[in-house]
């Protein structure tokens, strides 16, 4: 079977689904590889790249998804992509399938089968596929490599014959997959750094890391919302004023707030006030990794980045991966091969698509003509 990547038709992305080496591995899967002329070359992968590594490079997106059995991509299709489907063709890509009615009927009745690279279930087995941890790790590394470009200070404390300088303090707001690389990175670079999250369990991973886990005067348990696997749930209105409290008394102290705070299937909940905002030092930075599910902010502005009138520099970009066009390639591809790896059972360039599989069953959103989102909860943990 041929397995296909088309460059990315989304304006601004830079990352490809498939680099040089990934497409080797595919190969020895037995995979005919392709992808559509400068499908990489923004993420620093060229033609050339490619074809020395045995990949067919096809001139146009037409041609590419006409000719390939499985066409992997990063960014949910557009229409134009998405009539491109045929039958019996399989689609890899993130595809927003809680949000994207209109695109599952579509590969129905195409009869594609398509595989939703957001669905796949966290357990330990899929975490070779989980992109949605790869991509998050990358966005939290570079929120704070955004926000010391934008500090115009040094992050650690440091002693010179011109002078003392002291360390930065940062805040990172919610410790999930984005908000720990977030933290590793600030104390990498020798910044005093503070964490919060509403998921008490994480204070260890947090303190191991070298950060100080920002602890609430609260009676009750400090996640008062049953947690749902792993993940947040809304928090009572005495649990939230407490952490806007401690917020607030942190807000003049820090030079840094990156905010990741995400509840599944809602709104980002709103945590930066704008009274906070005005009580921080001029110079200090916020980058809001929410932006995209409205912001833990009040001020952020999405896919912009603001001045406030005292100062403040709010972040509110929601291409961060893409920024690190490379890295997150490598990675995604990483993420895909293994998928591929799983739907190969032979190794013989022949897809297997095993919906007992509970991996490949949670993140398939159609097959066979039919839409299967949302998945059966899986079996195992
Ligand atoms: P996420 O992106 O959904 O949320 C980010 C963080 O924000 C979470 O830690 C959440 O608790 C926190 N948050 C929500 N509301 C908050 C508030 N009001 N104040 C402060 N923080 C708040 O989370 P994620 O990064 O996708 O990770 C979610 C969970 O999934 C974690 O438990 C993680 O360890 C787990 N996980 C497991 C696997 C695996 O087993 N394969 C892979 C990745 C993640």
């Amino acid at each position: 079977m041929k397995f296909g990547v088309p460059k990315e038709v989304f304006e601004g992305e830079a990352r490809v689904a498939l680099t040089p080496e990934s497409a080797k591995q595919l190969q020895k899967l037995g995979y005919d590889c392709a992808v559509e002329t400068g499908a990489g070359a923004l993420a620093g992968f060229s033609d050339k790249d490619y074809a020395e590594a045995g990949v067919e490079v096809i001139k146009t997106a037409a041609a590419l998804w006409k000719d390939c059995d499985i066409v992997a991509k990063v960014r949910q299709p557009s229409e134009t992509e998405m009539k491109r489907l045929k039958s019996g063709q399989t689609l890899i890509s993130f595809f927003n399938p809680g949000a994207n009615e209109a695109g599952m009927e579509m590969a129905k009745s195409k009869g594609a089968n398509v595989i939703a690279m957001e669905m796949v279930p966290r357990i330990s087995r899929a975490q070779k596929m989980d992109a949605l941890s790869s991509m998050a790790n990358i966005a939290g590394y570079r929120a704070v490599i955004e926000a010391s470009n934008n500090f115009g200070r040094f992050f650690t404390g440091q002693i010179t014959a011109a002078g003392k300088v002291p360390p930065a303090k940062v805040l990172v707001v919610g410790a999930g997959v984005a908000g720990l690389a977030a933290i590793g990175t600030s104390t990498s670079l020798g910044a005093i750094t503070y964490a919060f999250d509403v998921r008490p369990e994480v204070a260890e991973q947090v303190e191991s890391m070298g950060a100080q886990f920002v602890y609430l005067d609260f009676e009750e348990e400090q996640q008062d919302g049953a947690a749902t696997g792993g993940y947040a749930s809304v928090s009572s209105p005495e649990f939230r004023e407490a952490q806007l409290a401690k917020f607030r008394e942190l807000a003049p102290e820090v030079d840094i707030v990156i905010t990741t705070a995400l509840i599944p299937n809602r709104e980002a909940p709103e945590l930066w006030t704008e009274d906070m905002v005005a009580a921080m030092k001029p110079g200090s930075v916020i980058v809001d990794l929410a932006a995209e599910k409205g912001g833990n902010c009040k001020l952020t502005k999405m896919d912009e980045k603001i001045v406030t009138e005292n100062g403040v520099t709010i972040i509110g970009y929601t291409d961060f991966p893409s920024r690190m066009a490379a890295q997150a390639s490598t990675l995604y591809s990483t993420n895909i091969r293994h998928m591929m790896t799983d739907l190969t059972p032979e190794k013989d360039g022949q897809i297997v698509h095993n919906m007992e599989d509970d991996v490949i069953r949670g993140a398939t959103v159609t097959y066979a003509g039919a839409i299967t989102f949302p998945p059966p909860p899986p079996k195992i943990k």
